[in-house]
């Protein structure tokens, strides 16, 4: 253990450690609770298709509204739960209210596009998690491509157990998209064994675009993918300047603020019925 020289700064370090352990037990103890009284709310992010400018889709996103109306963003929750095990439970969550959605949107006549969700490694190891959500799919009488998965390039690093269940999914019918592809964990060796649909290129990246160095590793990583028959989606795209250049460079979807942020799923509908609408 450290050790400080400080009766001090030993104080502030122990009490700054209980701090963050309360709050964390408290989300802990709360989580049934705030599951049966459907708390956890998810948000849709547009992602839009660089040729048409159209929303191509959607990615889920998950929010804890207390009752109070404050949000808490899954920045503060989600690793949390991926310590104590209980993501498996919130994920599943999520994917069933995403695939409820989709069906509900199928009855009401409405166009169904495609709306990821995301994974935790923690759920993916999860014993029958693919038999699992195969089941929620069905369940909802979903096509298989209008409920992708996302899986974190972490959460994706190679491991013979981690090839299997992606080659399961993929055989089971899922698609599946590589979150937050260039983050830090960049595995060209991911690329070679895991059968992704998607390369969603992370907002690091993109923050390089401008800088000749970070245009060209862009412009390599799109060439890349789409010679291994793989789409690529920008996340994190906040400017015109960086719209131009993935366009350019053929990038097939974004999704960022510089067109939607995440939003409630009644503002989402409305986005879309308003899309089709102009359509007609
Ligand atoms: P992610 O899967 O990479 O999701 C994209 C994050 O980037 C979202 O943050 C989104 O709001 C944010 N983002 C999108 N466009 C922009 C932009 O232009 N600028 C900036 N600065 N940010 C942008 P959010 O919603 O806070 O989610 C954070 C992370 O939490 C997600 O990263 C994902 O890893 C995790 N997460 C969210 N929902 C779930 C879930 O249901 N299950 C699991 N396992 N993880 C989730
Ligand atoms: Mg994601
Ligand atoms: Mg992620
Ligand atoms: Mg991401």
């Amino acid at each position: 253990s450290i050790q400080y020289s400080y009766e001090h700064s030993v104080a502030t370090y122990d009490s700054a450690m209980s701090q963050q352990h309360i709050r964390e037990l408290m989300m802990e103890n709360d989580f049934d609770r705030a599951i049966a009284d459907e708390e956890f709310v998810v948000w849709y992010q547009p992602k839009y298709d660089v040729k048409t400018e159209r929303i191509a889709g959607a990615e889920a996103l998950v929010r804890w509204k207390k009752s109070d109306g404050t949000m808490i963003s899954p920045g503060e929750f989600i690793p949390l739960f991926e310590k104590n095990g209980l993501i498996v439970r919130l994920d599943e969550y999520v994917f069933r209210k995403v695939c409820q959605k989709q069906k509900e949107r199928m009855k009401q006549g409405k166009v169904v596009l495609p709306v990821s969700v995301n994974l935790s490694r923690a759920t993916l190891h999860h014993d029958g998690i693919v038999e699992r959500y195969a089941q929620i799919v069905y369940d909802n009488e979903n096509p298989f491509e209008s409920v992708p998965i996302e899986l974190t390039e972490t959460a994706a690093l190679y491991s013979i157990q981690i090839q299997g269940l992606t080659e399961k999914m993929v055989n089971v019918g899922f698609m599946l998209h590589m979150d937050d592809f260039g983050s830090g964990y960049s595995s060209m060796t991911s690329l070679n064994v895991l059968p992704f649909h998607v390369l969603k290129l992370d907002k690091a990246l993109i923050d390089y675009i401008g800088n000749s160095r970070g245009d060209q590793v862009i412009q390599h990583t799109i060439a890349l993918a789409h010679g291994l028959d793989m789409k690529v989606l920008a996340e994190g795209v906040e400017k015109k300047e960086q719209v131009e250049f993935l366009r350019k460079m053929q990038c097939d979807e974004i999704q960022g603020f510089y067109y939607a942020m995440p939003q409630p799923y009644e503002v989402y509908d409305a986005m879309v019925e308003k899309e089709q609408s102009e359509r007609k």
